[in-house]
């Protein structure tokens, strides 16, 4: 409406004149505004309609205002809209039994935290404290968050600037068939290989000083590069042999994202500590947390636990993660978002890759899926480089955008992941604008 449109005019004007964002350099900046939002789209300040492919940064799962998590904030703020976390509540305990009814095998406490960051910061210092180690091994290629130890366990361009106080923190290369760093040709060869080299790492780090390895159960932003057949059973393998705590962060892969309530049941591994934010509540309200295994509880029993947060457990965001795991199950999106990847997603970009000789794999799963851009097949030589943005890919992304689509853009990717209800037809169309900007992607290829 033209109220709405006036109104993000004068928010525009407000954010740049005092808000400061994310990752950016502030000036020049010409962020989007979005004025409004329902399911799968958004509408930006010239009132234009566009199909959120991005579900923002990987969280509206069940898409943007879901009548019946709208209603159970509401109804939970006219009730209770705070209570510190050393009070029962019952939207609390609600939202912790849902989420450990999904979880596997015995993961049967939640700490809550405020988002993934801060998840993983809490599950690497229950790990320290479980084990009495100190050192933490993770991948290459991930990402953890932006709160300091968060970033330094990251594996992406964000940590450099960040790469101070990291005492302990040993990055290993996770399987990736793709880029394969172990010159593997095929994926029985990338399992086996990149499972020696962290047996490697292991032994020469000491595994007696290895407190945890965290690693996401398939890595988001860094690429959607699924592990190869028995990569993560290794995984489980050798950080059970060694004593060392298994993290699988599930912030993004998490809440039916891959078409499974957690990514690692589709390998049917059993980590000792999940991780999870974004999708628990849609990311309607703040929250994350960590799933926690008998065993790690065990240790905490009788042995104050030396961390907290005043909004841990909030229960407006409580609220909101039951009523989208409520809404999740009624309406079936887990098993839509598998149904779609199978069925609508997946084939239409394999497809594509077959047109397009600028696609140099396609790979996902569920609502979960990355097309990575390249200039020459055979080189792999990538459309951004690592770390980077280019002319190129700009382009891509805007002519994704002209054609009514919000796409996910990282380096030399475009990563395909609509909210898991996205209507068959929206999911269609918006593979449509996709296949449309990649003719642009096309021209730069040698
Ligand atoms: N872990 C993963 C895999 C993520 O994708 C993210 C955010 O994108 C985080 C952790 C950090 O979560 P938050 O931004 O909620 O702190």
């Amino acid at each position: 409406s033209a109220e709405q449109l006036q109104a993000g005019q004068r928010a525009y004007e407000l954010d740049r004149a005092h808000v400061f964002h994310s990752w950016q350099a502030q000036r020049p900046f010409e962020p989007m505004t979005i004025v409004d939002a329902a399911g799968p789209y958004v509408f930006d300040g010239d009132g234009r309609k566009l199909l959120d492919m991005s579900s923002q940064l990987v969280n509206t799962n069940i898409g943007h205002q879901h009548p019946k998590v709208v209603s159970a904030i509401q109804e939970q703020a006219a009730k209770l809209c705070t209570i510190a976390p050393q009070h029962v509540n019952d939207a609390r305990s609600e939202a912790a039994r849902l989420i450990t009814e999904r979880t596997p095998g015995d993961l049967d406490h939640v700490f809550f935290t405020n988002g993934g960051a801060d998840a993983n910061e809490h599950a690497i210092r229950m790990a320290r404290l479980h084990t009495g180690r100190t050192k933490v091994l993770s991948a290459y290629r991930s990402y953890h968050g932006g709160t300091q130890l968060a970033v330094n366990v990251t594996g992406d361009p964000r940590r450099f600037a960040n790469d101070y106080s990291a005492e302990g923190i040993v990055h290993f290369m996770p399987a990736y068939q793709y880029r394969s760093y172990f010159g593997s040709t095929t994926e029985a060869e990338e399992t086996q290989r990149a499972l020696q080299h962290l047996e490697d790492m292991i032994t020469l780090e000491g595994p007696s000083n290895i407190a945890a390895l965290i690693l996401e159960t398939v890595p988001g932003t860094a690429g959607i590069y699924g592990p190869p057949a028995g990569y993560l059973e290794g995984v489980r393998e050798l950080t059970a042999r060694y004593g060392i705590v298994y993290i699988a962060d599930e912030v993004m892969a998490g809440f039916g994202r891959t078409g499974r309530w957690f990514a690692v049941d589709h390998w049917d591994v059993t980590p000792d500590l999940i991780t999870f934010a974004k999708g628990v509540n849609s990311g309607y309200v703040p929250l994350g947390g960590v799933a926690i295994s008998d065993a790690i509880f065990e240790t905490f029993r009788d042995c104050v636990y030396p961390g907290g947060l005043t909004y841990s457990g909030h229960p407006l965001a409580c609220a909101a993660a039951v009523a989208t795991m409520n809404a999740m199950d009624e309406e079936g999106m887990v098993e839509n978002a598998d149904r779609l990847g199978r069925d609508i997603i997946g084939p239409a970009l394999r497809e594509m890759a077959q047109r397009h000789p600028s696609i140099g794999e396609v790979r996902g799963m569920g609502c979960f899926w990355a097309v990575e851009l390249v200039k020459d097949r055979t080189t792999k030589e990538p459309l951004a480089a690592y770390g980077g943005s280019s002319p190129e890919m700009n382009q891509v992304i805007g002519a994704m955008k002209a054609g009514g689509v919000l796409p996910f853009a990282n380096f030399n990717r475009i990563h395909v992941v609509p909210p898991l209800n996205t209507p068959d037809e929206d999911v269609r169309f918006g593979l449509e604008v996709l296949d449309e900007a990649l003719t642009i992607a096309d021209g730069f290829v040698c």
